[in-house]
Order: C-alpha cells, then structure tokens, then sequence
C-alpha cells in the first residue's frame, strides 16, 4: 500500500527535527530532504521519492514552508526540474539515474536544452546536429543549437542528435546527455525584446559524449524527446499558483491601487480577463490530478496554450491602463537573469517578456496542432516528409 499524508508529515516533522531550518546550511537541509524521499514524493525510493501518491507533494511542502523550510528555487532550475528529471527517470539507466537526479534536484547542477536550431524549431525532426560514433564506443557531436535559455549557467544539457542521416526525420534521433564544460561547447549570449540574455547560441565542435551518456536506444531519441516536450508543456503552463498569485493578481491589485485610471471598458476587460485566469487555473489543478495518473498527455498543450494567451492580454491591458508608467522601463543593462521574473518587475517588462512565451516551448500554431490532432482527433496535416530519408529532404 502506498504511503499516506499522515506518514509523509511524521516524515517531513521528523526531517526539520534532525536538520532545523535555521541553523541548517541550506545545501545540506535540500540534500537532507531528497535523501529522505520527500523531494518529490512520487519518484523511487532513493531517488529522492517515496512512490507515494503525486498529489501528496503539496502536504509535504506545506508543512516545510509553514517551519520556514528552504527551497530549491524551482523558478532558477526549471529545465532540469521540469524537463530533464521525467525524462531521465523513465529512460535512464540506473547508474544515470543515481548521478544526475540529486544535484539536479538540490540545483547544485544545472540543466539546460539544446533542442532547437537555427533550421529545426517548430520542425524539430528536422534538426541536423550531427553525433558520430567515435574510436571509443562514445560519440563525436557537431552542430549549432539557438535560443538555449539558462547554457550560460548549465552544468549539464540534454541534447537531441542525428545519429543516421539515411533513416526518415524522426527515426534517425539519438539523446543524450551533454557535458557543457566539455572544451567543444561555446555558448554565447542573444540578447533578447527585453534587454536581457536568457538565452544563448550554442555552438558544438567535436564535443565527445560518452555512450553512457546516452538516454535510451539509438535511433529512439524522438520518443525521448516527447516525454520532454510534453513535460515542458506542463512545466511552463500548469505550474501551481493561488488565485491571483500569478499576472492576473498584479493587474488587479493596479486596479486596485489606481482608481483614477479606471475606465468601464478597463472594467469589463479585466473582469473577463480575471475569470479567464480563474478557469485556467482549476483546469490546471485538474491536470494536475490527471497527472497523479502517470506522465502528462497532450492535454498539457492546452494549458500552455491558455497561459501563453493569457499572459500576453493581461500584460497588454496592465501597460494599457498605467498609461505612461506603462511604458517605463526599470532597467535596460544587458544582464544574464537567473530567471523570469513575471511579477516582480515593472509592467513594461511584462509586456515585453510575454511576447515569447507564445513561441518557447512550442508556438501556439503547433500546440494549436497537436490539440487538434491528438485531443480532437481532427484530420492531420499533410506530412509529405514522413518517410523520406533526411539526408534527402530539401534544406
Ligand atoms: C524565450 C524563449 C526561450 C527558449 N528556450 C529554449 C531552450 O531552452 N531550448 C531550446 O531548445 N529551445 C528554446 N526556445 C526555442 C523555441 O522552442 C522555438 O523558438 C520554437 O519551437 C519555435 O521554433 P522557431 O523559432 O524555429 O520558429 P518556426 O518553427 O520557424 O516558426 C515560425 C512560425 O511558423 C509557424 N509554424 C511553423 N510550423 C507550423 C505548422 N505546422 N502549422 C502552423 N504554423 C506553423 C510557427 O507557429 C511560427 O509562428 C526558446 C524560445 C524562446 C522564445
């Protein structure tokens, strides 16, 4: 039988008892925590879970946010949290599995993305990084990635490769995992709308991967790869927040604040654009019950699709009713943020960091796609390229 709240928060009490948050190193109370299975429930035993239930994470977070407990600062190591740990846990070998899960977990090691490229991006089958077998059993990787959000703070990335030019687009991809402090990585920064570098352009020349580092079969990298795109989905969609705890809540408390800016179109606006959020938000707590079920389907499009909507009205109407003060901009300095800072900054900002996210993570068109086809069951587009060798395809 799997275990219950009751036994999680004799758990959890039994942590903060042995290692008090305010005379514990931080790094030593996270490391504590996933040796004691209550990093996320719902992984193996001495991989930082419990096999309990996933749903039951909440009552072990509540319990060490009201101690006072540390975080692991999802919003700094997101990737790996979000998109490398699903994948590692359901394709790794065990020996990956014991190496990376825990310091990508306590954000000692952080994750990035190497998936687009300048040629491959909504087509991401199309990508043409090369990874060769070398003399040693490993393999010799060379090619260009772009828009790498967080290479320039990544200890490790997870990287999508062709590894056989003569089978069609989806079936020639191996993944891996990629050292990026291997000497053939060259990350540089791309300066974003907002001012700031998020993201990179990663260059790969002669980068050597051991066949260790290979995340399940050769040839099999697509099907990897889609247990990350559709934990990706979730990750930026369907993240766990209170009502009005995300934009939704800094447009109503300036609405709040500012009554002489009021206007009764800015009313009705913000009152569809409120009940919008509040929908978003319970069907994501709903996705989140359907997730407790196993990995998450294409449903979890949806979801991105509705933030990535929403995000981008609600970020309009805020700049809209400020009027000028909406147009200000705190800070233009080209920096390298450790993340998205949705409600801490001015709204010009805002406006301005909204703009992606209807194209990471997928662009709405393709989400817009893949709902139609996979939750639907509408007809699909035309996929001449299917069975076509890459090596032949038009580039
Ligand atoms: C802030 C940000 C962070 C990112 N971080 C990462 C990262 O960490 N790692 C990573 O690998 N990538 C990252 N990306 C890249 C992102 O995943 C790609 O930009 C995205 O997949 C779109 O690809 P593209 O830019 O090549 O656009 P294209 O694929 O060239 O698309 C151009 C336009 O054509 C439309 N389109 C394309 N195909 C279809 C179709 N079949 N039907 C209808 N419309 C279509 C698209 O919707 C879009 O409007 C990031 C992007 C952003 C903006």
């Amino acid at each position: 039988m799997s275990i219950g709240p009751e036994e999680l928060r004799r758990r959890t009490a039994e942590l903060l008892a042995a290692h008090p948050p305010a005379t514990t190193d931080r790094m030593d109370f996270l490391r504590a925590r996933f040796d004691a299975g209550l990093a996320w429930v719902h992984f193996p035993e001495g991989l930082g879970g419990l096999d309990a239930p996933r749903a039951l994470q909440a009552v072990v977070d509540a319990e060490l946010t009201a101690a006072g407990a540390p975080d692991n600062d999802p919003r700094r190591i997101g990737i790996g949290l979000g998109m490398a740990a699903p994948t590692i846990l359901r394709f790794g070998t065990e020996e990956q599995k014991q190496r990376f899960l825990k310091p990508l977990w306590t954000g000692e090691e952080v994750w990035c993305q190497l998936f687009s490229e300048p040629g491959a991006g909504s087509d991401l089958a199309a990508l043409a990084t090369r990874a060769v077998r070398d003399g040693d059993g490993g393999w010799t990787v060379n090619g260009q990635k772009v828009w790498t959000s967080g290479a320039h703070k990544a200890r490790w990335a997870i990287l999508i490769a062709r590894t056989d030019p003569d089978a069609p687009k989806h079936r020639g991809i191996t993944y891996f995992v990629c050292d990026m402090t291997d000497p053939g990585v060259d990350v540089r920064p791309l300066r974003q709308i907002t001012g700031e570098a998020e993201f990179n352009e990663v260059f790969l020349g002669d980068v050597r991967i051991p066949d260790a580092h290979r995340l399940g079969e050769v040839g099999e990298g697509w099907k990897v790869a889609q247990t990350t795109l559709m934990n990706e989905r979730v990750a930026i969609g369907g993240a766990r927040i209170p009502r009005e705890g995300g934009m939704i809540g800094v447009a109503a408390a300036d609405w709040r604040e500012r009554p002489e800016l009021r206007t009764h179109d800015l009313h009705q606006r913000l009152l569809r654009l409120w009940v919008d959020s509040e929908v978003a938000r319970l069907t994501g707590e709903r996705l989140r019950q359907q997730l407790t079920q196993g990995q998450p389907g294409p449903e979890g499009s949806g979801m991105k699709l509705a933030f990535a909507r929403l995000a981008q009205e609600i970020s309009g109407w805020e700049v809209e009713f400020l009027g000028e003060d909406g147009l200000t901009y705190d800070d233009w300095t080209l920096r390298r943020p450790e993340g998205v800072d949705f409600t801490g900054r001015e709204a010009g900002y805002r406006y301005l960091r909204a703009k992606g996210n209807s194209i990471e993570g997928g662009t709405s068109e393709v989400l817009l796609n893949i709902v139609a086809e996979r939750v639907l069951g509408l007809p699909s587009e035309p996929r001449t390229d299917k069975d076509v060798a890459w090596k032949d395809l038009p580039r």
